[in-house]
């Protein structure tokens, strides 16, 4: 299935090609200091295929702090986080925020917390391996936004990295 999910003001937009129909999709609330105080809540599956759609990138807000190796994307329109990603041997990985989706009955979301905040780098970037989107397109600029006309650059830090396919499926812990 094709699940849908966008920022409030559609600044941020992707598609998460998620294989075969899926009854339950995991949402884990992650219990780090950003993911608590904005009540995030994330899925990845390693099998699936993320396309995310950004039209205005000065629009959108880098956030890292703590070990720095995951990069919460914010949209500084709107506020919202759809997205985190990471970069780990030349290679994006990403997870995305349930409570972006659009097309989702929330009887799918198998909620569960996931605390890392103990977790080493080392492991913590191994997880991300295993368990996040290793499949990752983020396109900058394209079809006519509902705000002004879009903008080609990409300036945010935002990355096109290939395909790697991995299992599992976890939390955050940035
Ligand atoms: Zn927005």
């Amino acid at each position: 299935m094709v699940i849908n999910g966008k920022c409030h003001c559609g600044n941020i937009a992707f598609e998460l090609e998620w294989k075969g129909d899926p009854v339950e999709i995991p949402a884990r609330a992650c219990g780090c200091s950003f993911c608590v105080k904005h009540g995030g809540v994330w899925t990845s599956n390693p099998h699936s295929r993320l396309a995310v759609r950004v039209r205005d990138a000065a629009l959108v807000s880098s956030y890292l702090f703590g070990t720095r190796s995951a990069t919460f994307h914010v949209c500084s329109r709107c506020g919202v986080v759809p997205l985190v990603t990471t970069e780990i041997e030349n290679h994006l990985y990403a997870v995305v925020n349930v409570n972006a989706l659009e097309n989702v009955d929330p009887s799918r979301l198998r909620r569960a917390t996931a605390d890392f905040e103990s977790e080493a780098l080392e492991a913590r970037l191994a997880r991300r391996q295993r368990n996040w989107i290793a499949d990752v397109r983020i396109a900058v600029g394209g079809p006519a936004a509902d705000t002004s006309p879009a903008t080609l650059t990409s300036s945010s830090g935002l990355n096109e990295p290939a395909s790697h396919p991995h299992l599992g499926r976890r939390g955050i812990g940035a």
